[in-house]
């Protein structure tokens, strides 16, 4: 099994609250309370969201369509 993960945040000053990250893949962004978006594993992890290699293309995506480009892995 390969368990190969990397984090990912979200800069939520450059964040345009555009909720398309959140739409695309809930399971890894939501917005919190003040409309920016940051990245959780069901809840956890508070914009420090483990992704494991077999989910890299769902955030580089996410990535690619961030208007804001505040998508990073850490
Ligand atoms: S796609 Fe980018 S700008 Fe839009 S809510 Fe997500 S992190 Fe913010």
């Amino acid at each position: 099994m390969n368990n190969k993960f990397q984090r990912v945040y979200v800069e939520k000053i450059d964040c345009t609250s555009c909720s398309k990250c959140a739409s695309l893949y809930p399971e890894y962004f939501r917005l919190d309370k003040d409309g920016s978006s940051e990245t959780h594993n069901n809840g956890e992890n508070i914009n420090d969201a483990i992704v494991l290699e077999s989910d890299w293309n769902k955030i580089e995506e996410a990535m690619n369509e961030c208007p804001g480009e505040c998508i990073h892995w850490k």
